[in-house]
């Protein structure tokens, strides 16, 4: 196949979105971008990578910041272990050696030359425009498309045959603006779901499965795993103080974020969840608790099918492993995972 980069960059160049980390790319902010990206869709992406920076405007202050901030600046966005593997990174090296930045000149049709030490993961290539490929899901889809190649993307073999591809037609001179266009052209054009727009595609007279009547088929990928149902109990117990919130361990599903008080894999009766509230030293008061909507919240590999109880209680001191936190606690300081967000507006309510 001929080489696409040129046809792709003039594109490129010519249609790509004014975003905030294309005009001040340093690595810091690409690298950002590039990980909220991973799982979230521009448009919703774009004010927490806003907000992300106005607390946290480079490498140092993301080392430095507190888990407990990390994770509220993230919340909403899901998959904690982002933001955390982020943070990871810098505290592992010393961070004088990541705070590399562009120089003001740097511009989308002359890559970063960074010649700092921000090593491998996504961003490495885009963030400082050194001649490695990014292959992400969009890239995976155009170029198992471009060569009509149904080859199982989720395969680790498959996916190191399609970066081969990828770096045979890398130019040299533009190896960020290019994984960025192939990125947008897969956002833009050659969609994930629906129909790609082959008539706008500057790839479309090479396109292999467009010739072949196969595009709509391609990623091909496994088959889900069929999802484990579990049932969850949680408790919405609210006083003067705040609503009860419990901290998750360190590890596993959501690791580290707050939750009302619940017990995974368990359907309780509203007496049992008294009872076990007892347990943990949390009296409630007597009147009967009210049933909550039920709700169910799709993790990768399990489904959580929540019912829930609102009870009262008096003033009285949180158990080990949990806070009572006012409501304007709960919006400044404790993240709560998108899984309780049937609850949240009655989470953060005043008793
Ligand atoms: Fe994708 Fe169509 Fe372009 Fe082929 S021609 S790469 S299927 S948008």
């Amino acid at each position: 196949m001929e080489n696409i980069s040129p046809a792709l960059l003039n594109w490129f160049y010519a249609n790509h979105r004014i975003l905030p980390f294309r005009s001040d790319p340093t690595p810091y902010h690409v690298w950002l971008s590039e990980i909220m990206l991973q799982q979230t869709r521009v448009s919703a992406a774009l004010p927490y990578y806003e907000r992300f920076l106005a607390a946290l405007p480079d490498i140092p202050a993301l080392a430095a910041c507190e888990e407990e901030k990390l994770h509220k600046l993230w919340e909403g966005l899901g998959y904690y272990s982002r933001v955390r593997n982020l943070q990871k990174r810098p505290r592992r090296s010393s961070v004088s050696s990541m705070a590399v930045s562009c120089p003001p000149t740097t511009t989308l049709s002359a890559p970063c030359p960074a010649s700092g030490t921000i090593r491998q993961g996504p961003s490495l290539p885009s963030a400082s425009g050194l001649p490695v490929p990014a292959v992400d899901g969009n890239v995976l889809r155009v170029f198992s498309r471009l060569y009509n190649d149904d080859g199982l993307i989720t395969d680790p073999k498959v996916k190191r045959a399609f970066t081969a591809r990828v770096m045979e037609h890398q130019p040299p001179a533009a190896p960020g603006d290019y994984n960025q266009a192939l990125m947008e052209l897969g956002a833009l054009v050659c969609v994930p779901n629906g129909a790609p727009l082959c008539e706008q595609c500057p790839l479309a007279h090479l396109c292999q499965a467009r010739a072949a009547g196969t595009a709509l088929s391609l990623p091909r990928k496994a088959a889900p795993k069929a999802r484990r149902i579990e049932p969850v109990t949680l408790a919405v117990v609210r006083s003067p103080a705040g609503v009860l919130l419990q901290q998750r361990p360190e590890k596993g599903l959501l690791a580290g974020l707050w939750q009302p008080v619940l017990w995974e894999n368990e359907t309780l009766t509203p007496d049992e969840a008294r009872a076990r509230l007892a347990a943990l030293g949390v009296t409630c008061t007597p009147d009967a608790a009210k049933a909550l909507r039920p709700a169910k919240h799709i993790f990768s590999h399990i489904e959580w099918q929540m019912q829930g109880y609102l009870f009262a209680a008096d003033t009285q001191p949180a158990p080990a492993g949990c806070v009572w936190a006012s409501p304007e606690q709960l919006a400044a300081e404790y993240t709560l995972p998108g899984a309780f967000k049937a609850y949240k507006k009655l989470l953060a309510a005043a008793l």
